[in-house]
């Protein structure tokens, strides 16, 4: 016991010497090269602190000052504190404020290639669009897109596949969007616009006002954690999936370039491993917290849970490749990233198919009741029984 005190006494008066030399040697060290710090404001178009979208930028802030030692300091403000959720893209632009944190599809006006690094409907997940993104290509043409606008950009997070909203009447056929007016932003805006809809694009945190008012019928947000957090459920019944409109969308970092340019190569470096992990950090959040949250909208708030009808699903898809085919045809950059997003699909969808898809329908299978899955090996066995492996298949099914 007393050893003890007596070396913790030892060790408390060695740290004071050693940071007491630490501060002396400084000045010689910094004679060498003065080191500067930096602080950087950083708007975002979510609530202050919101739970998983909101998060990133604060986790951010906090990664990027522990791993420079405080020399790049980044101060996050929510959406309206210093510029409205909207107004992001334009005060990182001219320099306002150095970074911010949003979604790229809210800057389709500003250009339309733009969409295409949030989400495309029926496009892809949060696998491949990181995939397309960092290995792909994907991150130079983003460069390259928001180049004329003085912006770097890097993926900010992706919420994985999203659920297609909340809806105060039930969806049985394509006839049931007509004169529907819906909070859905990006191309999916201009698909559901295609089918009779009336798009609208607002901030997340004007959502349950104008969906509980009826200044909307509808909205899209992102899943059952998010969802659950802004209590939409309490202003629209029925809760829709699977969300062809945002497969996995991606959100952004956005950097000033002259703030970008005038850092040196080390926190350049932390800003963009930085970026790296919040960006994955955000799906695993959501991969954790997703379900639990919508055990709860099910069975504590009496959520009406309920799949898109396969003709809404198939009119959707069809309205969506016209609605991309004539955004590409408009402009000349968004017909290049559409390619090269395209390109990649197509590429990895057949591994896709064999790998995640495949193991995904044979995880299925296993957890299905023992009965079915001998009615389906029953089946399989003899030759030209159609009738009991309709019958097999359709009790496994609920
Ligand atoms: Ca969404």
């Amino acid at each position: 016991m007393m050893w003890t005190r007596v070396g913790l006494l030892w060790l408390t008066l060695s740290a004071l010497f050693i940071s007491g030399c630490g501060k002396e040697s400084e000045p010689a060290a910094g004679a060498a090269a003065p080191q500067q710090t930096f602080e950087w404001q950083m708007v975002t178009t979510w609530p202050r602190n919101y739970p998983g979208l909101g998060m990133a930028p604060e986790n951010f802030a906090k990664a990027v000052n522990a791993m420079s030692g405080g020399r790049l300091k980044v101060k996050v403000h929510g959406a309206g504190e210093l510029v409205p959720a909207m107004g992001v893209f334009d005060a990182v632009a001219r320099g306002a404020v150095q970074m911010g944190h949003g979604a790229a599809y809210y800057w389709k006006g500003k250009t339309p290639a733009a969409q295409f690094f949030t989400a495309v409907p029926f496009g892809m997940n949060a696998q491949e669009m990181n995939g397309w993104l960092h290995y792909g290509g994907g991150m130079e043409l983003w460069r390259e897109v928001y180049e004329p606008f003085n912006l770097v950009p890097f993926a900010g997070g992706s919420t994985g596949v999203q659920m297609a909203g909340w809806f105060k009447q039930e969806i049985n056929s394509v006839a049931d969007l007509k004169g529907l007016k819906m909070r859905i932003p990006g191309l999916a805006g201009e698909v559901f616009q295609r089918l009779g809809g009336v798009p609208v694009t607002l901030p997340g945190g004007e959502l349950f006002t104008a969906l509980q008012t009826g200044s909307i019928d509808a909205t899209e947000w992102v899943g059952p954690y998010n969802d659950l957090t802004f209590g939409l459920y309490r202003a629209a019944d029925y809760y829709y999936y699977p969300g062809w409109h945002e497969p996995g969308a991606m959100l952004e970092f956005i950097v000033n370039k002259d703030a970008w340019e005038s850092l040196p190569p080390d926190l350049q470096a932390i800003v963009k491993y930085a970026t790296r992990a919040v960006n994955q950090d955000m799906l695993d959040e959501y991969t954790a917290r997703n379900n639990a949250a919508l055990k709860e909208l099910v069975e504590k708030h009496g959520v009406q849970l309920r799949k898109l009808p396969d003709d809404v699903v198939a009119a959707l898809r069809q309205a969506s490749r016209e609605v991309i085919q004539e955004t590409i045809a408009e402009d000349e950059m968004a017909r290049k990233v559409y390619e090269s997003f395209q390109a990649f699909k197509t590429d990895v969808a057949p591994y896709t198919a064999i790998s995640e898809d495949a193991f995904l329908e044979i995880r299925e299978q296993s957890a299905a009741p023992a009965g079915s899955a001998s009615s389906d090996a029953d089946a399989s066995s003899s030759s030209d029984s159609s009738s009991s492996s309709g019958s097999g298949s359709s009790s496994g099914s609920p």
